[in-house]
């Protein structure tokens, strides 16, 4: 059960939990040290150009014919703890689809889970029509590929229990342990902080 006065957490912190716990643990108690890097400052960028191309293109990419589609989507539904923005939201007459622009060669889980997320916000707040929000995409920039996430009934199993730690940790403000892919430990921005790893 999670309690009335919990945090109301970004979308980038499930997705940055499930990275490594730790990092959601470090932008709850040190918010104001996080540095701007030059990997964020080139994904921002990336980011833009692809939002331009985007709007020139047909929905081809993601396998359809037709959809409108919105850019830069604030969301926010405090019964779910969540707020974000969406990168792009397609809406067909049936489906509404949320896009997340990705400077990754691969997609992992903590991207499908970031995606779910957009989809649970969009079906809380953005859907009087009740339209199906089955799954997502993941465009991922360096291959211009979109990769389709199915919201399956194990990743909202995953995603709930993701949700349940978040809440744990920040409310408890114990340091959690590091990832066990400590090559993700190299290039990690809070590696300074983290004396146990590498
Ligand atoms: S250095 Fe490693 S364990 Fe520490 S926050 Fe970064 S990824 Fe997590």
């Amino acid at each position: 059960m999670i309690a009335e006065d919990s945090f109301v957490f970004r979308v980038i912190d499930l997705k940055q939990y499930v990275y490594c716990p730790r990092i959601l643990y470090y932008h709850t108690v040190l918010p104001q040290v996080r540095p701007l890097t030059y990997k964020m400052e080139a994904g921002i960028a990336a980011h833009t150009q692809t939002e331009q191309k985007e709007k020139r293109r047909s929905l081809r990419t993601y396998g359809l014919q037709q959809g409108e589609r919105q850019f830069n989507v604030p969301l926010y539904a405090p019964e779910l703890y969540l707020s974000g923005e969406l990168d792009m939201l397609i809406e067909t007459a049936t489906e509404l689809i949320p896009v997340d622009f990705k400077q990754s060669k691969q997609e992992g889980e903590h991207f499908r889970l970031q995606l779910l997320a957009y989809g649970r916000l969009l079906n809380a707040i953005c859907n009087p029509q009740q339209k199906t929000i089955r799954r997502g995409f993941l465009y991922l920039i360096p291959s211009r590929q979109a990769v389709e996430v199915s919201f399956t009934p194990a990743l909202q199993r995953k995603f709930d229990k993701a949700m349940a730690q978040l809440h744990l940790i920040a409310e408890g403000q114990q340091m959690p342990e590091p990832t066990k892919k400590s090559g993700r430990c190299v290039d990690c921005e809070f590696r300074r902080f983290c004396n146990d790893v590498l």
